[in-house]
């Protein structure tokens, strides 16, 4: 469907992609549910095929590929594995993309070269108080000579096992509010920085999720990202086009959710016949059709605006929060079509559900997504 903003190249390269995701990527996804992490083996591999370098510019090692590219690869490797979709995700979305956009030279030089050879990178913002209201946060970045030194909890950060950098937000200055927080890019290994715990979830249970800590962590001034107490607007831009990524997993993971449910109401009978052709799956056939076209109509058309410099908040979240509530409703059906084997580990369906749902939750719920749109629709 509808590759036309895709160059000739990029679709050749989709295909391969598409491929790895079904023979290398979808075989493992159950063991990956089962033991909760993405084997090395695997990123390294898309490393190789060159995932993590597709959309970051080539003077930085990367082949300079469109978003609206790197969504179709979200989209497949999520119909394979939402879990090994998330880790790429976090290394482009959440760290490579800001890095790009608001770094300054040394520091794309310092890390997107490093993302492009499948290092991942991740970002924190979220803490125990400060959710939704991203502006509350109470992590703070004081200045010491050339460094800045950091104190404070993140948590529910994904990649967090395996992520070797994050951009982290900071508050530089309390009594400005929103307009005194910064953003820095934080290695891993530096002195006071830890994982204080691994979060046990419901779904992408392959994707390490963690509580961080900050201990006086002291990270350079160079490793500002964009101007001192311009944070917000960092991460505000970030999440911008991290939702449409998400969009994408949560498409993927319908896809699959869909296409393992086709096959299985074409040979199960009851009442003497093949369940799909009862008039009442039909149309939930066709309900669900319906909905996961539209929600790739929005999310390649907000990944196009996104790739022509167009302002593509709106449609970002219409993006999330449409393909995310779809994503839902489409992996439930589909577990209903399966009846009570859906309701098994037998079947991927479960798994196809359980993954859905962080959709719907994650870079802004699909609460905070409504305020936006409305607040975007009535300027
Ligand atoms: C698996 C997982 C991975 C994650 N990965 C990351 C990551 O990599 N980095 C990171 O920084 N964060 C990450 N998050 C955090 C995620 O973005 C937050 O959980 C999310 O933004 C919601 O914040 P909260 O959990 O504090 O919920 P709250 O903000 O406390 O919200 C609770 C409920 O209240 C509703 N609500 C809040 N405010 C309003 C309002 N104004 N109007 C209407 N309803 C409202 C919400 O929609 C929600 O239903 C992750 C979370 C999970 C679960």
């Amino acid at each position: 469907m509808i590759e036309a903003s895709l160059t000739d190249d990029e679709r050749a390269v989709l295909e391969y992609v598409k491929e790895f995701a079904q023979k290398e990527v979808k075989p493992l996804a159950r063991d990956i549910d089962r033991k909760k992490e993405v084997p090395r083996k695997l990123i390294d591999r898309m490393a190789e095929l060159g995932l993590f370098s597709s959309t970051i510019p080539k003077k930085y090692g990367g082949s300079g590929l469109s978003f609206s590219f790197f969504v179709r690869v979200m989209e497949e490797l999520s119909k394979a594995c939402a879990s090994t979709a998330l880790v790429l995700d976090g290394a482009i979305t959440l760290f490579a993309d800001p890095v790009n956009r608001f770094g300054s030279e040394s520091l794309k030089q310092r890390y997107l070269t490093r993302v492009a050879k499948g290092e991942v990178g991740g970002l924190a913002i979220t803490e125990p108080g400060a959710g939704s209201d991203a502006a509350s946060i109470r992590t703070t970045a004081r200045k010491e000579g050339d460094n800045y030194i950091i104190n404070g909890d993140k948590i529910f950060i994904s990649n967090g096992r395996i992520a070797r950098f994050f951009v982290v937000d900071a508050v530089t200055a309390p009594e400005k509010k929103h307009r005194g927080i910064s953003t820095f890019v934080v290695d891993a290994d530096t002195p006071g920085f830890s994982i204080s715990r691994d979060i046990e979830k419901l779904g992408i249970r392959g994707s390490s999720t963690v509580e961080l800590e900050f201990h006086d962590v002291a990270v350079p001034e160079t490793n500002l990202l964009g101007k001192e107490n311009e944070g917000f607007h960092v991460i505000m831009e970030t999440l911008d086009t991290g939702r449409i990524g998400i969009a994408a997993q949560a498409i993927g993971i319908a896809e699959a959710a869909f296409s393992e449910a086709m096959d299985y109401i074409k040979q199960r009978k009851q009442f003497g016949t093949e369940i799909s052709n009862f008039e009442g799956v039909q149309f939930m056939i066709a309900d669900m059709a319906t909905r996961i076209d539209a929600s790739k109509l929005l999310t390649y058309k907000a990944a196009e605006m996104f790739d022509l410099g167009e302002n593509a908040v709106k449609i970002s979240s219409e993006a999330k929060l449409y393909a995310s509530d779809m994503a839902m409703k489409v992996t439930t059906d589909c577990l209903q079509l399966f009846g009570g084997y859906g309701y098994t580990t037998d079947m991927d369906a479960e798994r196809h559900m359980r993954d859905a749902k962080i959709t719907q939750i994650y870079e802004g719920t699909n609460q905070i997504q409504r305020i936006i749109i409305a607040r975007e629709a009535l300027k």
